[in-house]
């Protein structure tokens, strides 16, 4: 069976990919359909935004496909920039502005209160836009006052842990993909697969 990754994020795009690798479907990413609809994120919440992603490109091709919508949630921001993570500083934001907003929002805020929690929501659906399967996963961390390190993407090098002393930006990519909330979300999620790798049977019969 393939499984579409709806993202056109291509760093998450990978990270996605290599923790499906041990079902032992066919990945494949949604840039190999250049046609495929770039979905509007038009929800309040990770799990609508996800579902949106998945079913809206699950239709267009008529295929599997498994969508994450993600963010990073601030506790002295109340929760933001939460589901507009990617858009913090403006529609199109790059990575350091989206980084740079933040330092500025937590400009003076001590240590102790800059706790935050990166969190994705997964949803599966199938070709006829049923969300099969969702699951989600959080990880805390603090937010530093200035990046350290230059792996993965987003806000990694300003999201510390604090039981590694480093951030998502200095660890290595096999670590992140254990810490994560990606990581913990497609644990959750693999667990509920045999459903549908039965389904998958069923359909192929
Ligand atoms: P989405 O593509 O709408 O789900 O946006 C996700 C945004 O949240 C990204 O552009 C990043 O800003 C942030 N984000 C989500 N996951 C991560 C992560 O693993 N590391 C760093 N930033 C992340």
């Amino acid at each position: 069976m393939k499984l579409v990754v709806a993202s056109r994020n291509a760093k998450k795009s990978i990270e996605l990919e290599k923790l499906l690798s041990p079902l032992g479907v066919h990945v494949e990413s949604v840039t190999s359909y250049p046609d495929a609809p770039d979905v509007e994120e038009t929800g309040t919440t990770f799990a609508e935004n996800a579902a949106l992603k998945a079913t809206e490109v699950a239709q267009f091709l008529d295929m599997w496909v498994i969508a994450d919508d993600s963010g990073l949630e601030v506790d002295h921001l109340d929760g933001t920039p939460g589901v507009y993570s990617a858009r913090y500083a403006g529609e199109n934001a790059s990575d350091p502005e989206n980084n740079a907003k933040l330092l500025r929002e937590l400009e003076g805020v001590p240590a102790e209160r800059r706790g935050a929690q990166f969190v994705c929501h997964l949803a599966v659906s199938d070709p006829n836009g049923q969300v099969r399967l969702t699951a989600d996963g959080k990880c805390r961390g603090k937010i530093l006052t200035s990046e350290e390190g230059n792996g993965g993407f987003g806000y990694d090098p300003l999201f510390l842990l604090p039981e590694y002393h480093q951030t998502f930006g200095q660890l290595s990519p096999v670590v992140k993909s254990v810490l994560s909330h990606r990581a913990r979300a497609m644990a959750r999620l693999l667990l509920q697969f045999p459903t549908l790798q039965r389904t998958w049977l069923e359909d192929s019969a």
